[in-house]
């Protein structure tokens, strides 16, 4: 038995162990945004540090930018202070920054990999719990906290506990209408929200294999809902296209030992693993949410959970989301009646998922009473958008068209959910709270699905749109 992607990637990154037992692992590519590097930078200031490999940390402004108008300053004051900093302190500190005048903001999960940073065998870490879609080009990649943010500007190491490795093996084909995202949800429905605790996740098998790099990164996206500590694609000649030509991928004599390098790490047929876990792609159907985390699932045409039937540890939990969501056991999500749809963020913000989302829309228009945004991922994934004429048909068909970022994902900028709304939203987490209002309820689907319930005004089966 050979040793599997995340073992070698570790082993070629670890400097040493640390007296804690912990491995101190050098951390190949750091990426930066507003809202946890401020503190870490007036860390390193205090302590008289400065950045020690500032041509490997890159930065970019997300969470707070307002994603309907981007004049400077920004009417809210501490979103304007959280970008000024960042500019100052990559400024300062020779980090290269993508802001707003750069035509390559975005959310930081989404340039990384359009600019070719994000490369097979890195080590990747960043001050955000969805780093771990950058797993999708076989990186190891981690989210992390404001003072790990400090250490890696510092010293470009994290110390770490080494996870053990999970093998998630997705046999079959997925089925028409039903992708990356209903994937993932599923697979999270069944481990489960902490399932993945101390584990990285490795996707493997046909339905993994089937899917693009945009939907590799989807898959990867939301390892972290699963509890996993990362999760990973070993890379195949459908990553290597993707990387070919991007502006900071290996070119000449470079591509060609980064290929070799990249082949060398894949885990191998016989690659051995901690745990595995095996699921039936064909048999799953578009999935939605019912519940207030992103494992509270179920196929669009298939009943909520019964209480009685959950297992124990699960119930309490799902009692209260009934109640946070005014649905009962026993339901069936095709036909709530939905008051906003989000097509956007780090998930599914890409132009795979604004293409998907622009063919159900084409020629429909947004129920009466349903407020509809379309915010892409970046500028580049915006221009491209234009390009195609996507604009054209989400605005013709009532969407909100928007400047690129994280938006109503979290809401830490003017785009909130009001009152108890309903929100189909193409995102990555259901929690109470998340889209802005304390009483505001979100479904989690894929962005087709959003796009078929904005235009329903309810949730549908996409299929049958
Ligand atoms: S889109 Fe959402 S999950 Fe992704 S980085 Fe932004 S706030 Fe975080």
């Amino acid at each position: 038995m050979s040793a599997n992607l995340f073992d070698k990637v570790w082993e070629l990154h670890k400097v040493g162990e640390l007296p804690s037992g912990r491995d101190q692992l050098f951390i190949g590519l750091h990426l930066v945004h507003e809202v946890t590097s401020p503190q870490a930078f007036a860390m390193l200031a205090e302590r008289g540090l400065s950045v020690a490999f500032p041509g490997r940390s890159f930065a970019t402004c997300d969470h707070i930018v307002p994603t309907d108008a981007q004049a400077r300053p920004f009417k809210d004051p501490q979103a304007e202070a959280m970008m000024a900093a960042l500019e100052a302190n990559a400024a300062a500190s020779r980090i290269e920054f993508f802001g707003l005048g750069s035509g390559r903001q975005g959310i930081v999960h989404v340039i990384g990999p359009e600019l070719g940073l994000t490369q097979p065998g890195m080590t990747i870490a960043c001050g955000d719990s969805h780093t771990s879609t950058h797993g999708a080009f076989g990186a190891i990649a981690f989210g992390i906290g404001t003072s790990q943010v400090r250490d890696v500007l510092a010293t470009q190491t994290l110390a770490m506990d080494r996870p053990r490795v999970r093998r998630i093996n997705a046999k079959g084909a997925l089925g028409k209408g039903v992708g990356a995202k209903d994937l993932i949800l599923y697979i999270l429905s069944r481990l489960g929200v902490e399932g993945g605790i101390g584990y990285a996740y490795e996707y493997s098998g046909g339905a993994v294999r089937g899917l693009g790099m945009e939907g590799r990164m989807t898959l990867c996206n939301m390892s972290i809902e699963g509890g996993a500590r990362a999760g990973y694609v070993s890379p195949d000649e459908t990553t290597f296209e993707y990387m070919r030509g991007r502006p900071y991928a290996p070119a000449g004599a470079d591509w060609d030992r980064a290929l070799a390098f990249w082949r060398s790490i894949a885990s191998a047929e016989d690659a051995s693993f901690d745990d595995e876990a095996e699921i039936d792609a064909s048999s799953i159907e578009p999935m939605v949410t019912w519940g207030t985390n992103p494992g509270q699932g179920v196929g669009v045409s298939a009943k909520t959970p019964r209480l009685a039937d959950l297992p124990a540890e699960r119930r309490e939990g799902a009692r209260a989301a009934y109640a946070h969501m005014g649905f009962s056991e026993g339901q069936r999500m095709a036909g709530k009646k939905i008051d906003v749809a989000f097509i956007g963020s780090c998930t599914n913000g890409r132009i795979s998922d604004l293409r998907e989302a622009a063919a159900v829309a084409k020629g429909r228009k947004v129920a009466p009473g349903v407020r509809a945004l379309v915010v892409p991922g970046s500028m580049q994934v915006a221009a491209q958008a234009r390009k195609e004429g996507l604009d054209k048909v989400f605005s013709e068909a009532g969407f909100e068209w928007r400047f690129a970022g994280c938006s109503m994902c979290l809401a830490m900028n003017p785009d909130k959910l009001e009152g108890d709304q309903l929100c189909a939203s193409s995102s990555n987490r259901n929690f109470i709270g998340r889209q802005g209002s304390a009483r505001g309820r979100t479904l989690l689907m894929s962005p087709a699905m959003v796009a078929a319930a904005a235009v329903s005004g309810e949730v549908v089966d996409l299929r049958s749109v």
